[in-house]
């Protein structure tokens, strides 16, 4: 490869580190850089610096944000009663695109993963205990339907329930070992309808 320009090598270097890019694709996109407005260029790599400087966690429910505490957990009309526990700042478009869900949401940041070393303190459970108030009635359980975001939903349940709070699983129809994120917003809304205690 070393025909190349350097700093086009560099472009398709830093292309490949994303996900679902193989060396073509990236290769591609560098071409594709190169054949753009210097402008537009410009712009697209503000939005990436912008991107990274401004999106932080929410430090109430760990989603995405560029104000802090973010807009779900600010916005007055939200039923605070009500918390849906999310592995992932993604599932909560999920949730938000079925346009069925009113409530607030804690972002767990991952799953209990025994094998991939990942614990329960390794995930914000502790913080979502905190938000456990005796004005919450209900927390839904919407991790994953695979073995880790099972064994999640389990382990919080214990440590919920003594609390006296109802906690509740989304339902299946999203299939097995899939991800809440290639849900259809169908899928995902029937799921959150037929939701059961545990
Ligand atoms: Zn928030």
């Amino acid at each position: 490869m070393n025909f190349y320009p350097h700093s086009l090598l560099k472009l398709i270097d830093e292309f490949t580190k994303f996900p679902g890019i193989g060396p073509k694709t990236a290769q591609r996109l560098a071409f594709h850089v190169l054949n753009m407005d210097e402008k537009d260029v410009e712009s697209f790599s503000k939005a990436l610096v912008d991107a990274k400087k401004n999106i932080k966690y929410c430090s109430v429910c760990g989603n995405l944000t560029d104000v802090d505490p973010c807009i779900i957990c600010k916005n007055t009309e939200r039923d605070k009663t009500t918390i849906c526990v999310v592995e992932e700042p993604k599932d909560v478009i999920a949730m938000e695109k079925t346009r069925e869900f009113f409530g607030i949401y804690h972002v767990l940041h991952g799953s209990i993963s025994p094998l991939g070393g990942i614990g329960p303190d390794d995930i914000r459970i502790k913080e979502l205990l905190s938000r456990i108030t005796p004005e919450v009635k209900e927390v839904i359980l919407a991790t994953n339907p695979n073995v880790e975001g099972e064994a999640t939903a389990m382990y919080i349940a214990r440590l919920l329930k003594p609390l006296g709070v109802k906690v509740t699983r989304i339902a299946h129809g999203i299939p097995v070992g899939g991800d809440l994120e290639y849900a259809d917003e169908v899928t995902l809304s029937k799921a959150l309808e037929g939701r059961r205690e545990i």
